[in-house]
């Protein structure tokens, strides 16, 4: 089966990396529900959470508020979502667990339908200034 995400894994699909190590990635959301839409991706398969042992869980959220500090240093966010997605029934689009940090923006309200198409060359920018807020996970 093909999947998107094992394929960015594989590096046969680009994507703006913000974060990797042995066991996840963590990159911006092409099509970001707010600027710097972030997803943090175990390297391993798994389609929903509940396929994940309960280490892998751990492993997958002790991500986040790193991820979610350097965000906030990086786009000036006032606030952030954390969301995650099982199943096609909960907005899953990508069959291949992941967890969705969204910075949010006092100013901009709050647009949960509306998603914007990302230019690369910003994304590219954005992941740079990001992965200068990363601390050591
Ligand atoms: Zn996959």
């Amino acid at each position: 089966m093909k999947c998107i995400f094992c394929d960015i894994v594989a590096g046969k699909q680009e994507a703006h990396l913000i974060y990797e190590d042995k066991t996840h990635i963590v990159i911006l959301d092409k099509y970001p529900i707010q600027w710097g839409h972030s997803l943090v991706i175990p390297r391993e398969h798994h389609e929903k959470i509940i396929d994940l042992s309960t280490d892998a869980v751990s492993s997958l959220f002790s991500k986040v508020p790193v991820v979610a500090r350097a965000l906030l240093k990086a786009t000036g966010a006032d606030g952030f979502n954390i969301g995650q997605n099982n199943g096609k029934a909960a907005n899953q689009i990508i069959p291949h667990v992941h967890v969705h940090i969204i910075p949010r923006y006092e100013k901009m309200g709050n647009p949960w339908k509306r998603r914007m198409i990302a230019k690369d060359e910003e994304l590219k920018e954005l992941a740079i200034r990001i992965r200068n807020f990363m601390e050591s996970i």
